[in-house]
């Protein structure tokens, strides 16, 4: 299998790309990574749309797209440019297509790039399976051929760039007829346009491959890397987004999974986080990502090739290990929380990682994000730790400790290879690339009772733990993993960005058996602002989970990040539906602002609350639409109808504390 999608598995080496002129700011080769967002604002307000895209360019914004549903948004994106131009912003523009060829014909004389969806510029979405055979295929592709050489031959003639921007959720019924909807029909997708526009020598081309499932989202663009190579086509650069990515923490920790494990392998020449927020609040998330790679190939810690890569980029699959303890095999990852850096806890702390003590009840409850495992270093826990919640200590507590059955000792290397007396059923073991020796991989293969706990202070963080797991498996080990990564003097949106990416970058490709976000790099603080942050990193270890897709603690929700076409307040709209289902955990719900691209979307929602007029929604059971024009103000109620008649609706609890 020729698994060649990126430059290097394990140097940092960004992918050497063509350059396109976009307006006189380039893109790709050498270029930094370039941050871009989409107006909110509906296109016909021209004055509304030039003061968001000043705040947007103030924010870091290097080019900015507006949607034009129609010939005329397309024409007045001439009024927006020249306003923008005389306020002195020479940002370049870029025109949002979906199903309007026409729009696109007339845009591309006016803005600097134009994106098309492969899956709607010249389909109408019918969700139809129609088989096709090759002379079918073949005339469905030449009467595309005939509705898109007009626009290429238009971008060519006006120095106009292009981006072909697959979305998962919106491939045409001919991809999806013939290859489903997966990354090999999003690849294809981009590919049938990009043979139309080689055939007429246009090249000033970018492509993306959206999804809002951050595996399907990784596989498809390493894939497109790939086919590109396969057939000799230009390399061109890379547009990441990861589409729907919702709001707030789950919106920063997706797209970071997402963006950030392509980013990580060198892939990536200018980057959209879609956040269900304004879009200002986009530029700053995706500067962060990018920022990270400007030192990297200095900063980190060189690395041999890796020569036998052991899994599939282009597939989930996850790496198959022994059952220990609950951890490994078929569980779910695990959380492990830090709290090492408390002394004398005490009941209540455990709040922080999800297990509520009641006084009154003189029990514990878990709520859905309770920590499997609190590791508390030197100072074992002096009470009986709720049901299901295990203890994890440094061996040398471990060996002095009155009860060693209801806790596992935490070992270095070094220990693991002395120690004799040891836990019967589970060990964790610290250790890093370079305690990997053969000596130890012999020793872990006959231990049924190892855990291994894989760290680095590589600065090239996640190829190294990812040759950590690469050297398990080409020695045959199956002992399960914890991933651990530990943060130092970094603020806490960038802990959240880089701990999604590092963590989340390895359990996209079927790496790990649990997370622990280690706090021996921080500074020292007061016992509450500790709560805090171990609170923070225990949610944030979840959602990095769920994001991954690997395992699944609160509800889900695919929301648009909404532009000009969008029927009603987004981020209200999602506040109130996210009040009221927040604790359906591992139900997909998706809000979307248009029923133009909305059903499209939100692909793998379970349920969908998408805008079909003023104050009018139709509401989805899968790709189904369910009621058609269901007034706002009782849309969410029956939503929640429809919820419960598939039996998926529960009564929220409050837990007691
Ligand atoms: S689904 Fe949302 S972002 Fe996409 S076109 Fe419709 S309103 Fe705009």
């Amino acid at each position: 299998m020729n698994k060649s999608y990126c430059p290097s598995l394990t140097a940092y080496e960004r992918r050497k790309t063509r350059v396109v002129n976009i307006g006189g700011l380039p893109m790709g080769g050498d270029y930094p990574i370039r941050v871009q967002s989409m107006t909110t604002v509906e296109t016909m307000d021209t004055m509304g749309s030039v003061e968001q895209c000043i705040r947007m360019i103030e924010a870091g914004c290097e080019y900015i797209r507006i949607t034009a549903p129609s010939i005329k948004e397309a024409e007045n994106l001439k009024n927006i440019k020249e306003e923008l131009s005389k306020r002195g912003y020479n940002v370049p523009l870029i025109a949002d297509i979906h199903f309007t060829p026409n729009a696109a014909e007339v845009a591309a004389r006016i803005v600097e790039k134009v994106r098309v969806n492969p899956g709607n510029y010249a389909d109408k979405k019918k969700f139809q399976v129609i088989e096709y055979d090759d002379a079918s295929y073949q005339a469905e592709l030449d009467r595309i051929r005939e509705r898109f050489v007009p626009l290429v031959l238009i971008c060519k003639e006006h120095g106009t760039a292009m981006r072909i921007g697959t979305n998962h959720g919106s491939l045409s019924d001919r991809i999806l007829s013939r290859y489903g909807d997966t990354p090999l029909g999003m690849v294809e997708s981009a590919l049938e346009f990009l043979r139309i526009c080689e055939d007429e020598g246009y090249y000033d081309i970018v492509i993306s491959m959206k999804a809002s499932n951050t595996q399907v989202m990784v596989q498809a663009y390493r894939l497109l890397v790939q086919k590109l190579e396969e057939e000799g086509m230009q390399p061109y650069p890379l547009h990441l987004g990861v589409t729907e990515a919702g709001e707030a923490e789950d919106g920063r920790i997706k797209s970071a999974v997402g963006i950030g494990t392509l980013l990580e392998d060198g892939l990536g020449d200018t980057v959209r986080v879609s956040l269900t927020e304004a879009p200002e609040a986009e530029a700053p998330v995706a500067k962060a990502l990018i920022d990270r790679y400007e030192h990297r190939a200095e900063k980190a810690t060189p690395m041999k090739p890796v020569c036998n890569v052991p899994i599939n980029p282009f597939q989930y699959h996850r790496r198959e290990t022994a059952e220990v303890g609950n951890l490994g095999e078929t569980n779910v990852p695990r959380v492990v929380a830090d709290l090492s850096r408390l002394t004398e806890l005490q009941y209540a702390d455990l709040k922080c990682v999800g297990h509520l003590y009641s006084m009154l009840l003189d029990k514990f409850n878990m709520n859905d994000q309770g920590a499997d495992f609190i590791y508390t270093g030197d100072t074992p826990i002096s009470f009986m730790l709720p049901n299901g919640l295990k203890e994890i200590v440094n061996y040398d507590a471990w060996l002095t400790a009155e009860e060693r059955k209801d806790r596992h000792p935490l070992l270095h290397a070094e220990q693991y290879l002395k120690s004799v007396d040891r836990h019967d059923t589970l060990n964790f073991i610290q250790l890093s690339i370079s305690d990997l020796t053969n000596e130890l991989l012999e020793r872990l293969k006959q231990d049924a009772t190892a855990v291994l706990m894989l760290q680095t202070s590589n600065a090239h963080a996640m190829p190294e733990l990812r040759k950590c797991f690469f050297r398990l498996m080409n020695n045959g080990v199956q002992t399960p993993c914890i991933i651990k990564r530990a943060y130092g003097q970094l603020t806490p949106d960038e802990i959240q960005l880089y701990a999604s990416t590092d963590v989340g970058g390895l359990l996209i490709d079927g790496l790990g058996d649990g997370v622990m976000l280690g706090t021996e790099l921080l500074p020292e603080q007061e016992k509450g602002e500790w709560l805090e942050t171990i609170g923070q990193y225990n949610s944030l270890s979840f959602g990095i989970l769920q994001a991954a897709r690997t395992r699944m603690s609160k509800t889900e929700y695919i929301s648009c990040p909404s532009c000009g076409r969008t029927l009603f307040d987004l981020q209200e709209t999602t506040a109130m539906i996210r009040k009221r289902t927040d604790h359906l955990k591992g139900v997909k719900i998706g809000i979307m602002g248009c029923i133009v691209n909305g059903p499209g979307e939100m692909a793998d929602a379970d349920y969908g609350y998408v805008g079909v007029g003023k104050d009018k929604i139709a509401l989805y059971r899968g790709q189904t639409v369910i009621k058609k024009a269901v007034p706002a103000d009782r849309a969410v109620d029956e939503l929640i109808e429809l919820i419960r008649e598939d039996d998926k609706w529960i009564e929220p609890v409050r837990l007691e504390d």
